[in-house]
């Protein structure tokens, strides 16, 4: 069965995602990492940003956090806490 290939989330862009945007996000007993979107190298800094930005603007329900911003690694097929963090990466493309 052919692989599904996660591509980057930049509009027009063909490239496989290198990398995964997410954030770690709860409702109080369930959490999980919330995806905010994949980007392949050339795009990282436009999807982080943009991101971010989502990240600023959304409203929290009573009893929901929503952890920082963080670029993570992207392996087909690994599953989300096995994902390795970027720190040096992200520090790039904070403002
Ligand atoms: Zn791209």
């Amino acid at each position: 069965m052919p692989q599904t290939i996660v591509r980057c989330s930049a509009p027009d862009c063909r490239e496989p995602a290198a990398y995964k945007i997410a954030a770690p996000w709860s409702d109080g007993s369930f959490s999980e990492l919330k995806s905010y979107g994949q980007a392949c190298t050339e795009h990282l800094g436009a999807v982080f940003r943009e991101a971010e930005a989502r990240r600023q603007a959304y409203k929290l329900s009573p009893g929901e956090t929503i952890g920082e911003i963080g670029i993570y690694k992207y392996e087909q097929g690994k599953r989300d806490r096995h994902l390795q963090r970027l720190w040096g990466l992200e520090e790039n493309y904070r403002g």
